[in-house]
């Protein structure tokens, strides 16, 4: 028998319900892992309140986890049982001590990172990846504004900002937020329940402002965002924390100074496992070499059936980095 979280109907965390059940056998091309350390990620909120509905309900919920390869489908050749894997990118089901996953949306884990270190670094980790070296290329001593410095995304951003020598000025809700980011290598941090963002960042940079903004937090800093944009800048839009940003005139990019706007996911850049491959390299070699440090403190460790606690703390803004659920 296995655990697994469901939720039979959208709303709030109190919708997650522990659920017994008899795992599958994996299909073609498909890994069954037992799971060891599962990955606590925004997303699965919107996921669990309808804002991006599952294909149909009841659903799983969870697309990240690591743990240990039990047994292979047919077809499946670059891993095998016994192999450490850590996996984003699921079917809905992470949440779960038991699941069945694509080999592809699999990497094998080197023996140097564990899997509570791969579980709180990987879907976040690749998401860091693709923003900075992809979606707009980060440059050496290059200033930059990202929102949200202090949460899971953000800390690892913050880290890999430094490593890649940029100025990354973050956003934080509390004064304790404002101190892990800088003590993960933020260059400046603005408090947004404080100061104004776009009179501080014009205040850094000296009048110049950026030339790109990454926004996790949506609805609440969408106009400030933009107000930090140099001419042409460019505007990645990439969450929805505080809500989603709607009913946009495009007229805004033109007043703001001929701006550009992305709205990425990490679907759309590593999708494939020559990409999965790339960007998890890259990600594995700064946290195995210290680079990138994975630290979940244990009052964000949860149970797995400690799913709807997990989901309340998450939301209300307390965490801090990452955030697993344990299986039992
Ligand atoms: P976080 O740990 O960053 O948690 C979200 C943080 O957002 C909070 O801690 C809070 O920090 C901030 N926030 C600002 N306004 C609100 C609000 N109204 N309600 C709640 N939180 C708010 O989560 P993750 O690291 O899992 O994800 C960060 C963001 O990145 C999410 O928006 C997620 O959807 C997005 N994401 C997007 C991906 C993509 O490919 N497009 C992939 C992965 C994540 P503070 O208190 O400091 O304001």
């Amino acid at each position: 028998m296995a655990t697994r979280i469901e939720f039979h109907r959208h709303g709030g965390p109190e919708v997650l319900q522990a659920i017994d059940f008899t795992p599958a056998d994996p299909a073609e091309n498909e890994i069954q892992v037992e799971n060891k350390a599962i990955g606590l990620n925004y997303i699965d909120t919107y996921i669990r309140n309808g804002l991006y509905p599952p294909p149909a309900l009841p659903s799983g919920l969870g697309t990240e986890a690591a743990g240990v390869v039990s047994r292979v489908g047919r077809g499946v050749t670059h891993i095998k049982a016994g192999d450490r894997v850590v996996y984003a990118q699921s079917a809905l089901g992470a949440y779960s001590s038991v699941h069945n996953v694509p080999a592809d949306k699999a990497a094998i884990l080197p023996a140097a990172i564990s899997f509570e270190q791969a579980a709180a670094s990987f879907l976040k980790g690749l998401t860091v990846f693709y923003l900075l070296r992809k979606t707009y290329e980060i440059q050496p001593d290059e200033p930059f504004l990202f929102h949200a410095a202090a949460g899971g995304v953000g800390l690892i951003a913050c880290q890999w900002a430094k490593a890649l020598g940029a100025k990354l000025i973050g956003t934080v809700g509390s004064a304790q937020k404002a101190q892990r980011a800088l003590d993960a290598g933020a260059w400046q941090v603005i408090n947004y329940r404080e100061e104004s963002i776009a009179e501080r960042v014009k205040a850094i940079t000296g009048g110049k402002k950026v030339r790109v903004v990454y926004d996790s937090v949506g609805k609440d800093t969408w106009e400030a965002s933009l107000d930090c944009l140099q001419r042409r800048g460019l505007m990645v839009s990439f969450g929805n924390a505080s809500g989603p940003v709607t009913g946009v005139n495009l007229g805004i990019l033109n007043q703001k100074g001929s701006l550009y706007v992305t709205r990425p996911s990490l679907q759309g850049y590593v999708t494939n496992r020559d990409e999965l491959t790339e960007a998890s390299n890259e990600l594995f070699s700064l946290i195995a070499s210290g680079v990138i440090k994975v630290e979940v403190p244990e009052s964000q460790k949860f149970a797995l059936q400690d799913a709807r606690r997990a989901h309340e703390t998450l939301e209300s803004r307390q965490t801090q980095g990452s955030s697993l659920l344990i299986p039992s």
